[in-house]
């Protein structure tokens, strides 16, 4: 027997690279992003795909290792080529973020180190420093230090903790779900519906509250509605808000939604994954006062702090609420009961083991420090209102004005079909693939979106896309 064990821990070894083959694999990895990050102002944000990397079925995993050179090589041309580049600055479609370089050197380390973030015992350094963000982002958004939260992998996860955590403290049991009322507008994130319905509330009645011309929730409709519901024997009991829609960047009139959630003791829960961050500007925490009102909030790094894709944070002003609707033992994890310092996180959300994912943020913040991310921020709002009234030098007509960053336009031709059009024009722009845009329908209407939030973005960047558009009208007519 033990001459079997020393032969499979020779095998097993081969996980354990010396010095020199981690350094070998280490410097064709750093290379490979060098060139990455150095090729971006000259590549493509969007190449369109035949055969969608499907070369990659032809590498299949097997008992023999190949070379890193291989690995990379089959990455550059299956994985990194395709499709949408969303770390480019000409990623100017859905809502882009892009990924600040400590962002990775957070996730390497997180990686090697691979320390525990969910238990306080067991990773306190780890969870002190993930705690320390949501405290941060308390401050950020005008909640008490005594708030608590989650960094969970995304917005989706972060609005379905907050929808969970209102269930369980508004006591919406499966007897009086049909009779629960929760009011939102046309305009939230799928997301939210899809969070109602995983949380066991699609029986609840979802009453969609009519948008006013600029997309924002129309107050008097909603105490309105409210106070009808009331008298029929139905049970209010959530109030979903937008700070930054996806469709034109709308912010709901939070302080005034504030107030009827008080009035009516509704819990009142704000998505404010893409806008949140602009609460780090002058300008968006005048549109977003009230805010600080909420009960839950979420907002994501991966957007408004240029993070790559991995996080976005829910906050809970109620602790104890947050807790009851997340937190169960098990006897296998007695040891860690009683250290109470920190709350843990995996109290909190529905993870138990997890990525170390405050590195990720942590690291950024300390090594750039916040100055750069504010002027970031107030630099893609006035990139959004310079575009705003170029394309209309352009021709184009505009929806509202934009309080953040995203903004609907379309080009209406003396004839033909504008709907029509306009696709034509988001298909001109995506073959070009200098720039990346996308559309939207509301109302029946064809629309083409900017969203001005990778930090790659810049004048240049946005005075190319005015151009492509520009040469695309001009093509089209
Ligand atoms: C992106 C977004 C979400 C979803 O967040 P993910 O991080 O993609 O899971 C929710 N709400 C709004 C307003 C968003 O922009």
């Amino acid at each position: 027997m033990i001459e079997k064990i020393k032969e499979l821990e020779k095998h097993a070894l081969q996980l354990e690279p010396n010095n020199e083959d981690r350094l070998h694999w280490q410097r064709k990895v750093e290379q490979y992003a060098f060139k990455f990050i150095d090729d971006l102002p000259h590549t493509k944000t969007y190449i369109p795909t035949e055969d969608g990397g499907k070369d990659l079925l032809n590498h299949p995993f097997s008992d023999q290792p190949i070379k890193i050179e291989e690995a990379l090589n089959i990455l550059d041309k299956n994985v990194d080529t395709p499709g949408l580049n969303p770390a480019s600055g000409g990623h100017l479609g859905y809502i882009p973020g892009g990924g600040v370089y400590p962002t990775a050197l957070g996730d390497y380390l997180a990686a090697i180190t691979n320390r525990y973030a969910g238990i306080y015992f067991g990773g306190p350094g780890a969870v002190r420093i993930e705690n320390m963000l949501i405290r941060w982002m308390c401050s950020i958004m005008g909640y008490p230090e005594t708030a608590s939260g989650n960094l969970a992998s995304g917005g989706s996860i972060g609005n379905l903790i907050a929808i969970v955590t209102a269930r369980d403290y508004k006591k919406i049991e499966p007897q009086i779900i049909q009779e629960s009322v929760i009011y939102l507008t046309s305009q939230v994130h799928h997301c939210v519906q899809k969070a109602i319905r995983i949380a066991g509330l699609h029986r609840a009645q979802t009453t969609y509250i009519p948008v006013d011309e600029n997309y924002k929730m129309d107050v008097n409709a909603l105490q309105e509605q409210i106070k009808s519901d009331i008298a029929d024997g139905k049970k209010p009991f959530l109030l979903i808000g937008s700070a930054g829609t996806t469709d034109v960047g709308a912010v709901d009139p939070l302080n005034d939604l504030a107030d009827v959630a008080e009035e009516f003791n509704l819990w009142f829960h704000v998505d404010g994954a893409y806008g949140g961050f602009f609460m780090l500007t002058g300008q968006g925490k005048a549109i977003m006062k009230g805010i600080e009102r909420s009960d839950s909030l979420v907002i994501d790094p991966h957007k408004g702090l240029f993070l790559s894709y991995g996080l976005g944070v829910v906050l809970i002003k109620n602790v104890q609420a947050q807790k009851d609707a997340h937190q169960y033992q098990a006897n296998y994890m007695q040891d860690a009961l009683n250290d109470t310092t920190e709350l843990s996180p995996a109290d909190l959300s529905p993870e138990l083991t997890k990525h170390f994912r405050g590195l990720r943020l942590w690291l950024p913040l300390q090594l750039f420090g916040l100055a750069p991310f504010k002027s970031a921020l107030d630099e893609k709002l006035m990139l959004t209102q310079y575009f705003y009234h170029q394309i209309q030098k352009l021709g184009f007509e505009v929806g509202p004005f934009p309080e953040l960053s995203v903004m609907i336009y379309r080009y209406v031709p003396t004839k033909g079909d504008a709907n029509d059009f306009n696709k034509k024009l988001i298909h001109h722009v995506q073959q070009d693939g200098r720039v990346f845009l996308s559309s939207t329908t509301i109302d029946g209407k064809y629309w083409l979106r900017i969203a001005i939030l990778a930090f790659r973005t810049h004048l240049t960047t946005i005075n190319l896309c005015l151009e492509v558009l520009g040469e695309g009208v001009e093509k089209l007519k």
